[in-house]
């Protein structure tokens, strides 16, 4: 299964039900207990590297740290009942994302989800994240040397704090600049608060798994011969993962491997009808 980051959806549909951050770069990533995740996994980046070192710290949450700055130009929601712009195909809907302080369906989670912590200072800050676990794992000294060891390079054009590097690259794209990456600032500004603790729990989305197949999306025995016909397509034949793609392919890569492998078998499919029929009518 794949496994992402999300924070748990404010209308649950079952237990444990989250919803997943599609992230831009700038928020801080921390470990349970307020460490910087390693270089480079940083939001957006490597979801499968981060998830093995998250796996590795003993504890199965972690936290973004940023500010209203950054949530409002940086975090999108993944779903179409999140996104009523994009599903709703409203022009002015996307462009007036460039221009919200904070888009609806964020703004929500952030008065009211469970795993939001929303402070004009780090002292409260570092209570209510303390709060939301079993024990408080966060020294509120050591975050805010964290922060501020971060906070100190935006002044720097040469910095070798390779997530601020990171960020000023996506502003180099007009796209990322308008609607996806905040410009860089500091967190501690108070002008870009108030400050933002998101607790993430790992949440399962899709599999990564599936039945093997040939091009023809005929699936495959042990043997590697087909299987009289049984075809698969989509996530069922491993396509939801990346599939053609890879196994640490690129977000919204999927849907295309689907849809090709569905066509293919769909295409096989009707082949052998056709077979079947010129056959028949040959009789
Ligand atoms: C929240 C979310 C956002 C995503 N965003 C993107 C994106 O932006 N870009 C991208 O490329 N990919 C995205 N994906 C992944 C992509 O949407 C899926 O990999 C893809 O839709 C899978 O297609 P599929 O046809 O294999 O399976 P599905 O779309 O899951 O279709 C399987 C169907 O089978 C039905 N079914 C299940 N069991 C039975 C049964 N016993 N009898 C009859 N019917 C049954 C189900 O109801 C379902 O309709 C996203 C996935 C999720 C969950």
């Amino acid at each position: 299964m794949a496994l992402h980051r999300g924070h748990r959806e404010l209308e649950p549909l079952w237990a444990r039900h989250g919803i997943r951050i599609l992230p831009g770069p700038s928020s801080l990533w921390l470990d349970a207990t307020g460490k910087r995740l390693p270089v480079p996994l940083f939001p957006g980046f490597d979801t499968l590297g981060t998830l093995e070192h998250i796996v590795r710290t003993g504890y199965d949450h972690t936290w973004f740290v940023l500010d209203k700055k950054i949530i409002g130009k940086e975090f999108a929601l993944s779903g179409s009942e999140q996104n009523p712009d994009l599903t709703g195909k409203s022009v002015r809907g996307v462009i007036g994302r460039a221009r919200a302080d904070v888009p609806g369906p964020v703004q929500a989670f952030m008065d009211k989800g469970v795993d939001f912590v929303v402070e004009k200072d780090l002292s409260a800050l570092v209570r209510g994240m303390n709060a939301l676990t079993d024990e408080p794992l966060i020294d509120e000294a050591a975050l805010r040397r964290e922060i501020t060891a971060r906070d100190r390079e935006i002044a720097n054009p040469f910095t070798k704090d390779l997530q601020v590097t990171a960020v000023r690259g996506a502003r180099a794209y007009l796209g990322d600049k308008l609607i996806r990456t905040a410009a860089p600032h500091r967190i501690l500004d108070p002008g870009a608060g108030p400050l933002i603790a998101v607790r993430l729990n790992i949440l399962t989305r899709k599999s990564l798994g599936g039945l093997e197949t040939d091009l023809d999306s005929r699936v495959l025995t042990e043997g590697g011969e087909p299987l009289e016909g049984v075809y698969a397509a989509g996530e069922a034949a491993g396509f939801g993962g990346g599939g053609v793609h890879g196994y640490r392919s690129l977000e919204g890569t999927f849907l295309g491997g689907c849809v090709f492998s569905g066509r293919a078998a769909g295409g096989r499919r009707r082949g052998r009808w056709a077979d079947a029929g010129s056959r028949a009518g040959a009789r």
